[in-house]
Formats: structure tokens, C-alpha cells, sequence
């Protein structure tokens, strides 16, 4: 491995620069920069010098035009979700109201961008109180208001930047919303200077299938039309490719084809491990159903509900449940309770005002806070578990204590659901797995947070991305810890009484009997990556979720070790001093992962 891959920041001459790889893939093109946002105008500012109200009221209608005109091109263009939304801001784009609101200001002395500036304000805060769907398209107001501004200033409109040519994105972190105007076939890799492996570049990337690198802070002196190398297997950046630059990158593009997944995952002695999709919403369900999942490992619920600011109706939740559980008859789907705070703030659950929100009311703990939501729920997860034939398990994430599990065991027995299980996001439910499981059926393991509570690093934060990554072995023995403790439950529950504590002799022969053993998944980002998902197998994890794009991969690699060598090689990991050294010694020990340029 290069010294850059190791964590220093660039080589001698400066030509490589690293930064942290989230996504393989090994290409060679040239930089895209995204556009700085737009800064707002001075309020009420007066007409430029030189300008009339009339020449000021044309160049506002004409900047309009033009970015109306450019998004309904681009509209045309894309397909899917990016055609959607294009197509929604360029309807907006074209708005009389808006228009009609800044040509007023425009005739009483503002200038053009102030004008636009103010009147998108006022229909964004108009669409926020209305709520629901409405209140959801003030995002285009603001987005087609940022559009205009910058053709009236004559620079790049933000987002994705547009081009004919493939390029190499880079930015400073991307917003979800530029992800939805990501198009593959344009975007040949992505390198941002901040974000960290569990960022929301970082799950888009890997969810495209394209190669990414954040943290990688030296790449913010990259210009647009500079030629680099981005190796996102390695975390690197080369400026000015070379000869063995190109040959890398040409044996990447001729890797071996990884096979379709077949819907079984199994290691290579035929030890089963169902592989799972991690899912937001029912297209989401329906594409992973096809790409062969299981079933459904992660539904987060919270992604149904994103934006709004009341809480769902018992009818919007039946309906959007049912539409996963429907994708899925007979399969086991587990549900997530909401998931809110920190990385996904839901108004009628968060309070913005916290200091610390990562180590705030989020996820379970907000149900103290706002009683009743959970309870409500749990009562539309039954009810469309009641209506549809998905085996239905359900969790509550940041779960911290026994207690809490048990009260959460409770309200899903009060609720009628039969499946009560938690996450695993939180050091103390690892340590105490064992006990906490003795009160529910499952858990689940959530490596994102799990990395960022035992490392005490911020996993928005790209300082901190060397430390924020599941393969550190700290996190790897909390997840050995939780697989352990799932054994020693084994055959506890509300129904068997109270089980034994891990440790105890009771434990030791509940480990012997492993298949009675309450299963411990991962649905964090870890199971994605394939090398790491045979370490979590060896560790003791029975099912692995994920993006449905890495199912080929990991179901590939699984397919190439028994049930002895993944132990070997999580003892290898286990024993590492460094996430590095721990990547490394297990990385070199998979010669499928470079076939398969993984
Ligand atoms: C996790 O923390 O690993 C997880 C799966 O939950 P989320 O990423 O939604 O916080
Ligand atoms: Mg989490």
C-alpha cells in the first residue's frame, strides 16, 4: 500500500493525494469542480448603477427564461429519479407568481437578485406552512432562486455541474439534493475534500456503483479540466496520470464480471448467510426484491418522512409500510422505528436547539420526549404487517440499555407485533448484547454509529474519516461482543424467562447451541463493503444488509472462504493495531477482491 494510502496527505511532489476510499472503481478523467453555493444578495438592494426599472425587469425575465429553458432540457434528458426533480424545478422556474412577486419589487427600486431573492422567500415560507407535499417543494423554490441568481451574476449555476463529456466530480461534500441530479453516465468518479466514509456521498457512491474518495483534503487545489487518477480502492488522487496510471486503470476496466447475485448468499461450505437490503422507501424495495435481496435488513422508516413537519397519519404510514412489505411476500422485512436527530432531524420529533445532537434525544430515546409517536407506529407497522404477507420484524435504533429493550419488547407485545429486536449503535448495548437480548428476539448492528459513538468521531466529519471506519478493531470487537451475546441468549425471551448472563456457565452451554442463538445482523454500511462483510461473518454475524448495488459483490466474495477461514481472518483483524493494518491483512488474503477490482 502507498504511503498515501496510509494516512499522509500527499506524496513528495504533491502528484498524489489521499483521502479516504469509500467506493471501488480505478479511473482516469478530468475535474469537474461543484459550483461555490450561491451567496444571497443585500437585502433590498437598489438597481445596479446604469440600470432602469425596465432593462432591470428584462434581465430578470431573461436570467428566468434561461434557467427554466436549461432545466427543462436537462428534464428531457434524464431519467428517473434526476428527471423528476429536474422537472419539478423547472416548472417552478417558470412560475408567474414568483415572477409576478419579483417584477413588483423590481418596479419599486430593487434590484433583480434581490428582488427574485425575496419574493422566493415569501412563496418558500407560504409552502412550509401548508406543510405535507407543498411544504416539501419550497427546496425547489430555493433551489430555482439560487439558479437564477447565479445567471444573473454570470457564474455557474450550483449543483451537479452540466456536461457533455464525462467527468470527475469533485466538491466539498455534496447536499442530498444534488445526489438526486447525480447521473452515472455522466459522473466518472467522485472525490469530495470533507464527509467521511459513513457520509451521504459515501452511501450515494456506493449505491451508483461509483467510484468515490472523501476526506481527501488536498483536492480542494484541483481546478476544472485538471487530468487525475481516482483510485477509490486505495483513497487516492494522481495528478497528471502517467504510463502505469493508465495501465492500472485499463486492468480495472477489464476486472473479471462480477455474476449476478442468485438470492442465496452462502460462504463456500454452503453455511448460509442471507443478504439483506437496506431500504427507504417502496421503489427502493421493489428494485432490491429484484436484484435478488432476501429480504429487507433496515427499512428506515424516517426516510418515508423526511422533511415533514407533522407527524405522518396512521393511513400515510399503513400506506408506506405496505408498499416495502408488499415487495417482499413471505420474506422477512424489519422495520426500523423512526430513526430521528442528529443526521436526520424530523421536526415534530428533534429539537434543533440541542448542542450535541449525535449524543441527544434521538431514535428511541425522543419517545420519552414526545410520547405517543412510538406508540402510534408501532400500531401502523401491525396493521400493515396484519395486511400484507411479510414476515415483519421491527427495531428501535440508538437503543443504550436492557431496560430500554424491554420496554420496546413491550410496546411491540401492546402492538401486537411478534418480532421485537434492537439496534446495536451504541457501545453500551454491545457490551451488554448479551442482556439485552435476552428481553427481545434480534439486533441488529449498526456500524455507522457504532464507529462513530466507540471512536467518539463525528461521522459527518471528514477530519475524523481515519478514525470513522468500521474496520477499526475497537468496533470489531464490540461486534464480536454483540454476536457473543447473542449466543449466550440463546433460547432466552419474554416466553423462556429470564436468560442466563453472559459469562455464566448457563451461557457457555447456550454458546454450544448455536443455531438456537438470537441472530445478530448488520445493517450498517460495514456489510456492504465485502471484505469486511467476511470479517462480521467470522466475527458471528448471521445476516448481512446493504445497498441492494453491493449484493453482487459481497454474495461473490462470501462465496470464496468457509466458515474456518472468515474466523481466521476476523482473528486477523481482531489482532490489528490499526483500521490500515487491519483492511490490509485480510485485504491480501482475498485475491477475488482484485479480480473482481473490488
Ligand atoms: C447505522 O448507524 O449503522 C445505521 C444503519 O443507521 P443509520 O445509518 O440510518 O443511522
Ligand atoms: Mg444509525
Amino acid at each position: 500500500m502507498s504511503a498515501a494510502a496510509e494516512g499522509t496527505l500527499h506524496d513528495g511532489d504533491g502528484r498524489v493525494l489521499a483521502g479516504v476510499g469509500v467506493s471501488a472503481g480505478r479511473v482516469i478523467g478530468r475535474v469537474k469542480r461543484m459550483p461555490d453555493p450561491v451567496q444571497p444578495p443585500a437585502d433590498g438592494a437598489p438597481l445596479p448603477e446604469g440600470a432602469d426599472v425596465d432593462s432591470e425587469t428584462a434581465r430578470l425575465k431573461a436570467a428566468t427564461q434561461a434557467v427554466a429553458a436549461g432545466l427543462k432540457a436537462r428534464a428531457a434528458a434524464a431519467t428517473g429519479d434526476a428527471a423528476a426533480v429536474l422537472k419539478a424545478t423547472a416548472l417552478m422556474a417558470g412560475d408567474r407568481t414568483l415572477l409576478k412577486s419579483a417584477t413588483t419589487l423590481v418596479a419599486s427600486g430593487t434590484s433583480a437578485e434581490s428582488a427574485i431573492w425575496e419574493a422566493a422567500d415569501a412563496v418558500a415560507t407560504q409552502l412550509t406552512a401548508l406543510g405535507g407535499y407543498m411544504a416539501e417543494r419550497a427546496t425547489d423554490v430555493l433551489d430555482v432562486r439560487a439558479r437564477i441568481v447565479a445567471e444573473l451574476r454570470g457564474v455557474p449555476a450550483p449543483g451537479i455541474p452540466d456536461s457533455d463529456e464525462p467527468f470527475v466530480l469533485c466538491a466539498v461534500d455534496l447536499a442530498p439534493a444534488d445526489t438526486a441530479t447525480l447521473d452515472p453516465a455522466k459522473v466518472l468518479a467522485l472525490v469530495t475534500s470533507d464527509g467521511g466514509p459513513q457520509s451521504h456521498t459515501a452511501i450515494i457512491a456506493r449505491s451508483l456503483g461509483l467510484p468515490a474518495i472523501v476526506a481527501a483534503t488536498g483536492t480542494t487545489a484541483l481546478a476544472d479540466g485538471d487530468l487525475v487518477f481516482v483510485d477509490g480502492i486505495t483513497g487516492t488522487v494522481t495528478r497528471d496520470p502517467g504510463p502505469a496510471e493508465e495501465e492500472i486503470a485499463a486492468s480495472y476496466a477489464n476486472r473479471a464480471a462480477l455474476p449476478d447475485f442468485d438470492g442465496a448468499g452462502t460462504l463456500a461450505d454452503g453455511h448460509a448467510v442471507p443478504l439483506l437490503a437496506n431500504v427507504g422507501s417502496g421503489s427502493d424495495a421493489v428494485a432490491s426484491a429484484e436484484a435478488g435481496a432476501e429480504g429487507v435488513g433496515l427499512l428506515r422508516t424516517e426516510f418515508c418522512f423526511l422533511g415533514r413537519d407533522k407527524e405522518p397519519t396512521h393511513e400515510e404510514q399503513v400506506e408506506a409500510y405496505r408498499a416495502v412489505f408488499d415487495a417482499f411476500p413471505g420474506r422477512k422485512v424489519v422495520v426500523r422505528t423512526l430513526d430521528a436527530g442528529a443526521d436526520k432531524p424530523l421536526p415534530f420529533l428533534t429539537d434543533d436547539s440541542e448542542p450535541n445532537p449525535a449524543l441527544g434525544v434521538r431514535g428511541y430515546r425522543t419517545d420519552g420526549a414526545t410520547p405517543g409517536v412510538l406508540a402510534r407506529q408501532l400500531a401502523a407497522i401491525a396493521e400493515a404487517a396484519e395486511l400484507s404477507e411479510a414476515d415483519v420484524w421491527t427495531m428501535a435504533p440508538m437503543i443504550s440499555t436492557p431496560a430500554e429493550a424491554e420496554r420496546f419488547a413491550q410496546l411491540c407485545a401492546e402492538a401486537g407485533l411478534r418480532r421485537p429486536g434492537v439496534m446495536v449503535e451504541v457501545p453500551s448495548a454491545a457490551v451488554l448484547a448479551g442482556q439485552l437480548l435476552q428481553r427481545v428476539d434480534f439486533a441488529s448492528i449498526g456500524t455507522n454509529d457504532l464507529t462513530q459513538y466507540t471512536m467518539a468521531a463525528d461521522r459527518q466529519l471528514g477530519a475524523l474519516a481515519e478514525l470513522n471506519d468500521p474496520w477499526q478493531p475497537a468496533v470489531l470487537h464490540l461486534i464480536q461482543a454483540t454476536a457473543d451475546g447473542g449466543r449466550a441468549a440463546a433460547g432466552t425471551g419474554a416466553a423462556a424467562g429470564p436468560g442466563a448472563p453472559a459469562g455464566t456457565e448457563a451461557a457457555a452451554v447456550a454458546v454450544a447451541a448455536d443455531s438456537a442463538a438470537k441472530p445478530v445482523g448488520v445493517c450498517g454500511e460495514a456489510a456492504a463493503d465485502p471484505a469486511l462483510a467476511v470479517v462480521l461473518v467470522g466475527l458471528g454475524v448471521a445476516t448481512l444488509s446493504m445497498n441492494r448495488r453491493a449484493l453482487p459483490a459481497v454474495a461473490a466474495i462470501l462465496r470464496t472462504v468457509d466458515l474456518a477461514e472468515a474466523q481466521r481472518l476476523a482473528g486477523l483483524a481482531l489482532g490489528a493495531a490499526s483500521a490500515t493494518e487491519a483492511k490490509q491483512l485480510v485485504r491480501a488474503e482475498l485475491p477475488d477482491l482484485e479480480r473482481f477490482g473490488l
